[in-house]
């Protein structure tokens, strides 16, 4: 049996990883891997989640199963900080392995509804939705939104597109900070897909991986919060990893918004079974770090501080790239990058300019030309700027 298996497509920004581990030259710079990393390149445990950790082995008494769905607390507050409200009448939550578990959750609840239910996805997404999309089976579609010129969203074009989903279809959408792009929707934008979408019936399915990393945590969540009041039905997964730094915990939650309580209580239903099926109960201890810090209004005015200031910096990094850019070259085509949100950039380079990059500069980013702007501190931009300059870009 075991020798009949195919080998599996390695993954790209894996395999960048190793490669950068092995190059040996001195100063290279790591833009690749989609991890926040500080100014000294270290990925912290924040304040926060140490002292709620502490707490948590101070007070907990009991290892014991928690609910198939996973503890109320951490659900409640996630859909609070998420929705700015709990929505309690039409909304069902379950806890997940991450955000990748919640993606993989919500597409077997909605083919558990319909077996043959149809995606729409960003053209480009994050990697992992296609390759969850095709191992699942599921037909997908991608609509246009990169625009290569402007380096911003190609609106008209992902209007046109998404007004071509069916009833019942569903649309993936980042909520923030778009990945890989980084390039995303005004709020009016948003208003206009809402009407686009409440016309033709299908369903938005919201990525939310990086609340609090754009223009803070409650601006990040305002284009979920206006499709979750205009949508009868909304599916959301949200990743707890890049705000709370909480990547190895696996922490996330599925929250599917139904138009009425009859079809809330079997999505709750379903969702519950799902994870029965998957793994019966999801893990705790990340879910009981985010609902302690949420609910103690110390760790989550310390917490929010700590994320304001990894936001900002980031931010600064932009400013700073994009300055150096306009000194550099003379010209204003490199703004976007103070403009994008997020973790990442497109820089709109070729293959061939990502490739010199690298050999010429030991600078490694995705071959998409996708940069981690936390991979950088104030005295690796100036080299960045200049490499993007000798490079040809
Ligand atoms: N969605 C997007 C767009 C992401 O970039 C990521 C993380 N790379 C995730 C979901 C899932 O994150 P995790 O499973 O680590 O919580």
């Amino acid at each position: 049996m075991l020798s009949d298996l195919k080998p599996q497509a390695p993954d790209k920004i894996l395999m960048l990883i190793e490669e950068f581990k092995a190059d040996s030259r001195q100063g290279k710079i790591d833009l690749g891997v989609g991890v926040y990393k500080n100014p000294e390149g270290v990925t912290p445990v924040m304040r926060a989640v140490k002292a709620a950790e502490q707490r948590i082995w101070q007070t907990q008494t009991t290892k014991a199963y928690t609910s198939l769905a996973g503890e109320a607390d951490f659900r409640d507050a996630m859909a609070r900080m998420v929705l700015g409200e709990l929505p309690a009448d039409r909304l069902a939550t379950l806890s997940s392995v991450g955000g990748t578990g919640a993606i993989r959750q919500a597409l077997e609840l909605a083919r558990l509804a319909n077996p043959g239910v149809h995606v729409h996805v960003s053209d480009p997404t994050w990697p992992n939705h296609l390759s969850i999309l095709k191992f699942m089976g599921l037909p997908f579609t991608e609509y246009r939104y990169f625009d290569p010129e402007t380096r911003g969203v190609d609106f008209e074009a992902m209007k046109a597109d998404i007004a071509k989903a069916g009833r019942g279809d569903l649309v993936l959408l980042h909520g923030c900070c778009h990945n890989p792009t980084g390039a995303n929707l005004t709020l009016a934008q948003w208003e206009e897909l809402a009407q686009i979408l409440e016309k033709s019936g299908a369903i938005p399915f919201i990525d939310l991986a990086y609340q609090g990393f754009g223009d803070g945590l409650d601006e990040d969540a305002a284009a979920t919060r206006l499709i979750a009041a205009r949508l009868p039905e909304v599916l959301i997964a949200a990743s707890c990893s890049k705000n709370f730094g909480i990547y190895r915990e696996r922490t996330g939650i599925l929250m599917a918004l139904a138009d009425n309580g009859a079809a809330r209580e079997m999505a709750q239903g379903s969702m519950a079974f799902l994870n029965r099926q998957t793994f019966s109960f999801p893990p705790d201890h990340g879910a009981r770090i985010v609902s302690t810090i949420l609910t103690d209004a110390d760790l989550a005015a310390d917490w929010r501080a700590e994320l304001e200031d990894v936001r900002k910096g980031m931010l600064a990094l932009r400013e700073q790239l994009a300055s150096e850019l306009r000194n550099l070259s003379g010209s204003d085509r490199f703004d976007f990058i103070a403009h994008h949100r997020g973790m990442f950039s497109r820089l709109g380079a070729t293959p061939e300019q990502v490739q010199k990059l690298k050999s010429d500069s030991a600078i490694y980013m995705v071959g998409d030309s996708r940069l981690n702007i936390a991979g950088l501190n104030r005295d690796t931009v100036p080299v960045l700027a200049r490499a993007i300059v000798e490079a040809g870009i």
